[in-house]
């Protein structure tokens, strides 16, 4: 699968964990059960979410002009090290064979 395929597939996972958490909070009053483990079923959905998005390759962008650039990490805006495959600060994945300074 390639990225685009990939970003769709965590796309559809993240409208599901919204659907199940709206749900949980529909049925909050009538069944606090059920209600409380669709909640951290959907919390479970949204980390996995936010984990997939992490380890998926982004391009750092570009920042600053003339003399003085650096580039930032897509996942936290950091400053990311030229050539890093991951964002010290976030874990973000990196990508860089396209990125020109
Ligand atoms: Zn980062």
């Amino acid at each position: 699968m390639d990225v685009k395929g990939f970003d769709h597939a965590i796309g559809m996972l993240d409208r599901a964990a919204a659907r199940l958490m709206e749900s949980a909070t529909n049925q909050r009053g009538k069944k606090p059960e059920k209600s409380f483990a669709d909640f951290e079923l959907a919390e479970e959905m949204k980390n996995a979410v936010k984990m997939l998005k992490r380890s998926t390759p982004r391009e750092p962008e570009l920042e600053g002009s003339g003399n003085v650039w650096w580039f930032d990490c897509p996942g936290c805006r950091g400053e990311v090290e030229q050539k890093d495959s991951f964002c010290r600060k976030c874990g973000q994945a990196l990508q860089w064979e396209k990125v020109t300074k």
